[in-house]
């Protein structure tokens, strides 16, 4: 077996030792002669998966009691509609931080269900920065406010959570996990499960439960927070292998220490790499430095004619899916939670090497 080091922004890298668990576990789990994808959501081994899978991102979070957890299908995208859905009558106001490609995003599509405004955009600087919390052009009536606390693409993190009255909802994909959160401070938290949670195909909603009580009348069953809350997310068939591999995650999430641990690693890891290219003449990373993302690193080499160069290279040496977003250019490390500090120090030293070797 020949493992590399994943650097892909989503789907990600997932645990080694998940990986080997699902292969012990797939043809026969937990004594019923069937993989977990052959069972029935409703038997009492599926039902106790998933109530252990609540548990424990119940606990990896510190979710307090009046928060209910969800797992529905159609990733952050469609909670980018249910978010106006379940919290907006037609016509309603709802305030939009605009830090990045998923937040303009998120901007758009509840333009077609709300009044959406967008309160503050970094578009104008490349989304490199966070625009000051003072300078929010925000609303008096807005139901909620709605911001990307990191953006994925051109790797710009929130280390603050806004302030404020009104119920916040954020679009955690790419950070949730990563490290400790206050969750009493958010109306709702979503995120796509991809990048820490396990494979594309579920996704976690954490709402406040009276929050539920707001949606539209004639909302789509399946488009209603409410529903899932009231069916421990069995509203329909669930991706039931997706959910079965969350559960690993969360499991090894807290077999590492849970999340102060977890986050420990990651800031280092960050910090490591932000230090490598800040060190160099030849890496650059264009994102202010107090909103630089710890799990999505953008960097750009000062020669562009070497990009390709270097990602052979790269993959050579076993350090694969370096390359930049196309709207940002250069490469980017993703370095999400099961990405081990041993893959950033590689990837730092091939990094210095490949500079000696062609600056
Ligand atoms: C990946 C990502 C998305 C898209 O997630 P899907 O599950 O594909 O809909 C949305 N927002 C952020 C911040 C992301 O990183």
């Amino acid at each position: 077996m020949s493992r590399v080091f994943n650097f892909s922004a989503g789907p990600a890298a997932l645990p080694l030792e998940v990986l080997e668990t699902i292969r012990e576990d797939l043809p026969d789990w937990q004594g019923t002669g069937m993989s977990v994808m052959e069972i029935s959501h409703r038997s009492k081994q599926f039902v106790a998966l998933a109530a252990r899978a609540e548990a424990n991102v119940r606990e990896l979070l510190s979710i307090p009691d009046d928060y209910s957890v969800l797992f529905p299908q159609g990733g952050a995208t469609l909670q980018m509609a249910m978010a106006p859905l379940n919290l907006t009558a037609p016509g309603d106001t709802a305030d939009y931080v605009v830090t990045g490609s998923w937040g303009k995003k998120a901007a758009g599509e509840a333009g077609k269900f709300c009044d959406a405004r967008v309160v503050a955009d970094a578009s104008d600087e490349k989304f490199t920065y966070i625009p000051d919390e003072s300078s929010w052009n925000r609303s008096d009536d807005a139901a909620y406010l709605h911001y990307t606390p990191n953006e994925t693409i051109a790797g710009v993190e929130f280390h603050f959570v806004p302030g404020g009255d009104v119920p916040l909802v954020a679009d955690m994909s790419s950070t949730i996990l990563s490290r400790p959160i206050d969750v009493s401070r958010f109306g709702v938290i979503y995120a796509g499960a991809q990048k820490n949670i396990g494979p594309a195909g579920i996704t976690l909603v954490i709402v406040r439960n009276d929050l539920l009580e707001r949606v539209r009348p004639g909302n789509a069953h399946l488009m209603t927070w409410k529903a899932y809350a009231e069916s421990d997310s069995m509203t329909n068939t669930p991706p039931t292998f997706a959910w079965y591999v969350a559960d690993l995650v969360f499991r090894y999430l807290k077999d590492r220490g849970g999340l102060g641990a977890v986050a420990e690693v990651n800031e280092r890891k960050a910090r490591k790499l932000y230090a490598a290219i800040d060190n160099s003449a030849f890496y650059s990373n264009p994102v202010r430095e107090d909103c630089r993302s710890w799990m999505n690193v953008p960097f750009i080499l000062a020669d562009d004619a070497l990009d390709s160069k270097f990602l052979e290279e790269s993959n050579a040496a076993g350090l694969t899916n370096l390359k930049g977003h196309r709207s940002v250019g250069g490469m980017r490390a993703s370095i999400y939670n099961a990405v081990g500090e041993d893959a950033v120090d590689t990837l730092i030293d091939f990094m210095s090497h490949f500079e000696m070797n062609h600056a």
